[in-house]
């Protein structure tokens, strides 16, 4: 899933700023499940942004509101009646959901309520950890299922580099070291072999390095 964070109270009021009529609005997606903007994360940031408002002598109206996803123009339509009310509207969304809005909107100031951070996992209550950097070329399938790319500090596709210590990575000693996982992981499933291949630098034109990118499905396009 995505993951992301709350903004701080008095960033957001700082972001909606000289506006009088907002409309906090929530993603119900990967937002909602990192507890960061759902129907709950909406509640709460609306209430406090009402009374800090308040509290500055300047109240603001703020209403809320929360769709299933941002990113998906069929849901955002379901909003469309609600968001031509206010002046501005601060998304919960992640940074797609955000600009999704923003474009099916151009002329109403939309902002981004949440800072959005990686793509992970649940790994314990209230933990998230980053497992994909989304580099458009996965290897997972060499490695056991652990991503070198994302878990690897220095992204070593011909690991490890020897500097770990105790099974730590030498760059960030709390969190393993990625190379050491693979190892194990490998040994495990019978697939150790793979070790034995040098792989070639990576090709990276199909990663974000290349600028924003678009996939396209023929077949659904029909
Ligand atoms: S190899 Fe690339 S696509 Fe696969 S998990 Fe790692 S970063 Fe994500
Ligand atoms: S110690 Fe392990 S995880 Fe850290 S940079 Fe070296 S190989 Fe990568």
């Amino acid at each position: 899933m995505i993951v992301a964070q709350r903004k701080t109270i008095p960033e957001l009021q700082n972001i909606i700023k000289g506006h009088k009529n907002i409309l906090v609005l929530g993603c119900g997606t990967c937002v909602t499940v990192c507890l960061a903007g759902g129907e709950r994360e909406v509640s709460i940031i609306s209430s406090a942004l009402r009374i800090a408002s308040k509290k500055l002598g300047e109240p603001i109206k703020v209403n809320e509101l929360t769709i299933e996803r941002q990113c998906d123009n069929v849901f955002i339509e379901t909003a469309a009646d609600e968001i031509k009310k206010y002046d501005a509207v601060l998304s919960l969304g992640c940074g797609a959901g955000v600009q999704a809005i923003a474009e099916r909107y151009p002329d109403k100031p939309v902002y981004a309520g949440l800072d959005t951070a990686f793509l992970g996992i649940l790994e314990s209550r209230g933990v998230w950890t980053e497992k994909c950097a989304q580099c458009g070329a996965c290897v997972l399938a060499d490695f056991g299922g652990i991503c070198p790319v994302t878990r690897c500090a220095k992204h070593m596709l011909n690991g490890p580099c020897g500097g770990s210590r105790v099974e730590r990575c030498e760059i960030s000693p709390n969190q393993p070291c990625a190379w050491q996982l693979i190892y194990k992981r490998l040994k495990d499933i019978g697939e150790v072999d793979k070790l034995k291949k040098i792989y070639p630098a990576k090709n990276w034109s199909k990663s974000l390095d290349g600028g924003s990118r678009t996939i396209i499905r023929e077949d659904h396009r029909i």
